[in-house]
């Protein structure tokens, strides 16, 4: 489905997603720790009813899925985790599921997850629902999820986060995490993963327009898609200007210098050596120390995150502190005081109500 056609499989969606919680909630559900060593085992429907526990936006679902998830750490595997962006129609899933499947064959075991920002809208996903990578969603070796539903970006990205958390304590080493090339969805991703790739078209001035919008910063790994046919001299070309525009740039906080590929979702061309590259990057990044601290500091980023979220929903819950909030803001607004000092104001009013 593309943006602003009416989308029936986002509704469907939502309906299976509450009748399987009504299942999974009226069935006699195995306890947190039984559903948590099925799932390490790497049984499927274990995993499904997991993450739809996870998903779930019913706050009477939490205390399982904390269980669920704070038992799933103790199990220390960890897979590399990849963001996959590009603007639509750049073929992400058509390369995703190519590579998908060359990685299953490969021996490894492939989650995709989506993180669209406008799944919680009624209207419909920009990555769509159901139709995109068939074959790889039937590979026993891979599991495909859609974007969890959630009102906000935020929502999407700590779902997410979970999920991948569950996938890994399932056993699956390639976590693949595709998201839309527009909005804030991208700078989710790259909080939320290893190694990120970008995915461009040749010769259609992406290479400047990423430079401009800042996700060529982002990227780890740069790959000129649908390098074939005709296009392939162009994709060569606009490698090369890609290649040069990264000169100016500074480098990813890694360290490690960004390589250009050109290639083919549709055929398959260039992906060993993409998967080669990735593969010795990871290595490199692991060894170097990066890996690790890279993803530490994006969980206490995560516990920040959430820290702050959850406290100013608490405050404003309030009512006492909810009215002074909206008293400030009017003087503000009003300019009969400050901002900085409205602030204090408030964070008084807030500390004297604790
Ligand atoms: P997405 O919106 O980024 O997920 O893009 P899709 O994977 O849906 O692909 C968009 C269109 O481009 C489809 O018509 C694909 O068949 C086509 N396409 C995708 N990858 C390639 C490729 O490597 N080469 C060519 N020639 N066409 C491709």
């Amino acid at each position: 489905m593309k943006p602003n056609q009416a989308n029936p499989p986002r509704d469907a969606q939502r309906a299976a997603r509450e009748a399987a919680l009504n299942r999974i909630r009226s069935a006699a559900l195995p306890t947190p720790d039984v559903l948590a060593d099925q799932l390490m085992t790497g049984n499927r429907v274990a995993l499904g009813q997991a993450i739809t526990l996870i998903e779930s936006q019913n706050a009477a679902d939490r205390p399982v899925a904390d269980a669920l998830l704070n038992r799933a750490l103790e199990g220390k595997r960890q897979a590399i985790r990849i963001g996959v962006t590009g603007v639509p129609g750049v073929g992400k899933s058509t390369f995703i599921e190519k590579w998908g499947l060359r990685l299953i064959e490969a021996g490894h075991q492939v989650a995709v997850l989506a993180v669209d920002p406008s799944s919680g809208r009624s209207q419909g996903s920009i990555l769509g629902d159901k139709t995109r990578m068939t074959e790889l969603s039937m590979n026993p070796a891979a599991f495909v999820r859609p974007s969890p539903a959630a009102d906000a970006l935020g929502g999407v990205a700590r779902a997410t986060r979970e999920v991948m958390a569950l996938c890994e304590a399932a056993g699956f080493d390639r976590i693949l995490v595709e998201t839309v090339g527009v909005g804030q969805s991208e700078t989710a991703v790259r909080n939320l993963t290893d190694i990120f790739l970008l995915l461009l078209l040749p010769g259609a001035g992406d290479e400047l327009q990423g430079i401009k919008r800042g996700i060529m910063e982002m990227a780890d790994l740069v790959w000129v898609n649908k390098a074939d046919g005709e296009a392939a001299g162009r994709a060569a070309e606009a490698a090369n200007q890609i290649h040069s525009a990264l000169h100016l740039l500074p480098p990813p906080t890694s360290g490690e210098t960004v390589e250009v590929f050109t290639g083919s979702g549709l055929t398959g061309l260039g992906l060993d050596a993409l998967d080669a590259a990735l593969q010795s990057l990871a290595d490199r990044m692991i060894a170097s120390g990066h890996f690790e601290r890279q993803r530490t500091d994006q969980e206490l980023a995560s516990l920040d995150h959430h820290v702050r979220s959850g406290l100013w929903q608490s405050v404003l819950s309030r009512p006492e502190t909810a009215a002074e909030w909206r008293r400030l803001q009017t003087q503000v607004l009003h300019k009969q005081i400050s901002p900085y000092s409205a602030a204090r104001n408030f964070i008084e009013a807030v500390a004297s109500h604790l």
